[in-house]
């Protein structure tokens, strides 16, 4: 993706609700309790997807653009906040909200053509527009499908 793409998706799309805790974060610890707020984690992300969220802790994106799970966040971070990377990065998924255009008979199938793991299928269906499922098996959370969603009708699950 150009810079140019990604600034246009951060002034034009950013949405805070959607914003997400940071991969492989532990779940037994009080984040607020042991991140300083140091930056280093939104310094290192190669994707720029993490922000500063409420009370300046850092969280995740995914308007602006995906998680590719480089690990340079834990990697940054000099705080024991962080799983081993061998284990999953976390349980988060894809859904898909009612105001999806495909729901209102329109033909779009952004999300499908931006997951590479070929979590989203599309049904044909007589009389209607071809309609969206995500497999949360094979979706891992990664974000990807969100900022090319024109009506942002995918809501990452936590
Ligand atoms: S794993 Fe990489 S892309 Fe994902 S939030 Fe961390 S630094 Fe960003
Ligand atoms: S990109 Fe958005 S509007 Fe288009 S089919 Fe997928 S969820 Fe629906
Ligand atoms: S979050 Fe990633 S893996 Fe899951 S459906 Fe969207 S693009 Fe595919």
């Amino acid at each position: 993706m150009s810079s140019i793409n990604r600034s246009r998706r951060r002034l034009f799309s950013r949405k805070k609700s959607d914003a997400v805790h940071l991969p492989w974060v532990k779940k037994d610890i009080e984040f607020t309790d042991e991140c300083t707020r140091c930056n280093k984690c939104v310094q290192a992300c190669e994707t720029n997807i993490i922000i500063k969220g409420d009370g300046g802790f850092p969280e995740v994106d995914f308007n602006i653009d995906e998680c590719t799970f480089c690990q340079q966040c834990v990697d940054a971070c000099p705080e024991p906040l962080f799983t081993a990377t061998t284990e999953a990065p976390w349980t988060v998924t894809a859904a898909i909200r009612d105001n999806c255009m495909a729901y209102q008979g329109i033909w779009c199938q952004s999300c499908k053509d931006a997951c590479d793991e070929s979590a989203i299928s599309f049904t044909m269906a007589i009389g209607k527009a071809p309609q969206p499922h995500i497999d949360v098996d094979a979706c891992t959370g990664c974000g990807a499908c969100v900022s090319p969603c024109p009506s942002n009708a995918i809501l990452i699950n936590l």
